[in-house]
């Protein structure tokens, strides 16, 4: 991408109301933009990043089996009021009415779900059912200031199973519990996984999967020595404590970016839908179901929370917009321009992604953006780097020259890994 063509740019002053270091930085370098208190554009740049997130959830997911499809936003309140959540969830569901008929945005799936398999007849060996849809939740959050951590609109990947015995579902709950652990390894995150309460969505214990941070919403009690950790909600302890888990080790205290959650739901919602198959006895049993949500918008939040200096964001490898971020310092000769386009196109060619600030600014303006929008390697093409190229890492002090193939089997070498 010619940075000259690019759509917006950065800019110079973050927002006056933003407390948030995200907030901050995914403004001023041009990943997101705000509409109201909790809503929020994707730019393209931020774009990027949520579908680098998406890509490593997807593979992931696929790899249990589970299929991908899209589900309705737009939901009858009948649906809802075959749980009762039309009532018990109001103060997070967006309720309206239109020609006399009362619809909910949707703010999660379960009930679509049940919905889905009850109209499909599926027979007993075609069990267990695992779907899942990245789409937009509505949520009437009452406190939206830490950024695009919090939205009353924001992505979700939510995944839901559907079993026909208890052990069948916390079989594959158990299987998405690392598949999580993996995918945000993969995406840049140490998480710890906190039992919790299930909210609205059920009477068990969930599992969440937090980001300790200090900016974090959360506060999460965790042992320094074994897997324990619980969120305050149903922590009965203090920090200091011993472990109640394996009685060596001390408990800790931190807060926490929950980003990701996992709720063992039970049969209550089969029960109340009518969802049901018949055991080889005879017997109508109602189905086992789960689900699992992931906040991408919220992982793009927190890995500027997370990995960020006074400069600008510095993203992990992974997740970044794009592999390289390409300036050419050329005080108007054509000479370095032109050797900047041809690298630019050679590099493409290799289908490394690029960012090429190919503007007529100054240097100084284009070393600041490329630090601000944090890529994780800055090539630089000037007077000075000859037939070379300078290579740096953001976030470190020491450069390298380099040849164009050198460069290449660099990146080349990374995308192999
Ligand atoms: P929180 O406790 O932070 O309000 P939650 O427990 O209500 O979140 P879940 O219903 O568990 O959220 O949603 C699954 C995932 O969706 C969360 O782990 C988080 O990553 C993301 N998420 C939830 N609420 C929001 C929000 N308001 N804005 C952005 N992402 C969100
Ligand atoms: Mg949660």
């Amino acid at each position: 991408m010619r940075y000259s063509k690019a759509f917006p740019k950065t800019q110079k002053q973050a927002p006056s109301q933003a407390e948030s270091v995200n907030h901050k930085l995914l403004v001023r370098a041009g990943f997101i933009d705000q509409l109201m208190a909790g809503s929020w554009t994707l730019l393209p740049l931020g774009f990027r990043v949520v579908q680098k997130i998406n890509d490593i959830i997807r593979e992931e997911l696929n790899k249990t089996g589970a299929q991908e499809l899209l589900m309705p936003l737009l939901h009858p309140k009948e649906i809802w009021n075959e749980t009762d959540r039309w009532e018990s969830a109001k103060e997070i569901m967006y309720q309206l009415k239109k020609d006399n008929k009362d619809f909910g945005l949707s703010f999660t799936h379960e009930e679509i779900v049940v919905d889905l398999i009850r109209k499909h007849q599926i027979a007993p060996k075609d069990f267990p059912i695992k779907v899942y849809h990245f789409s937009t939740k509505f949520r009437h959050e009452l406190r939206a200031k830490s950024g695009i951590l919090r939205g009353r609109e924001f992505l979700m990947k939510d995944l839901y199973s559907a079993h026909l015995t208890e052990e069948d579902m916390h079989k594959y709950y158990e299987e998405i519990k690392k598949t999580y652990l993996r995918i945000f390894k993969k995406i840049g995150f140490d998480v710890k996984v906190a039992e919790a309460s299930g909210g609205v969505f059920t009477d068990k214990h969930s599992h969440e999967f937090q980001v300790l941070t200090p900016v974090g919403e959360d506060t999460i009690y965790y042992c320094d020595t074994c897997d324990f950790a619980q969120n305050e909600e149903i922590f009965k302890g203090n920090k200091g404590d011993k472990c109640p888990n394996c009685s060596k080790g001390i408990i800790r205290m931190s807060k926490g970016i929950e980003v990701g959650n996992i709720f063992p739901l039970g049969t209550m919602y089969a029960e109340k839908m009518g969802a049901f198959y018949t055991d080889a006895k005879g017997v109508q049993k109602p189905l086992w179901l789960a689900s699992y949500g992931i906040g991408p918008t919220r992982i793009l939040g927190a890995l500027v929370e997370m990995y960020h200096d006074d400069k600008g964001i510095v993203w992990p490898e992974e997740v970044s917009p794009y592999n390289a971020h390409l300036l050419a310092i050329s005080n108007n000769q054509s000479a370095i321009s032109k050797k900047a386009d041809e690298i630019y196109q050679k590099l493409e060619k290799e289908k490394i992604e690029v960012l090429y600030d190919d503007r007529d600014v100054s240097a100084g303006e284009k070393f600041n953006d490329a630090d601000l929008i944090g890529i994780p390697y800055r090539l630089v093409v000037s007077e000075k780097t000859g037939d070379k190229i300078e290579w740096k890492k953001r976030g470190e002090a020491k450069s390298e020259l380099l040849s164009l193939e050198e460069v290449t089997k660099r990146f080349k070498k990374r995308q192999t890994l």
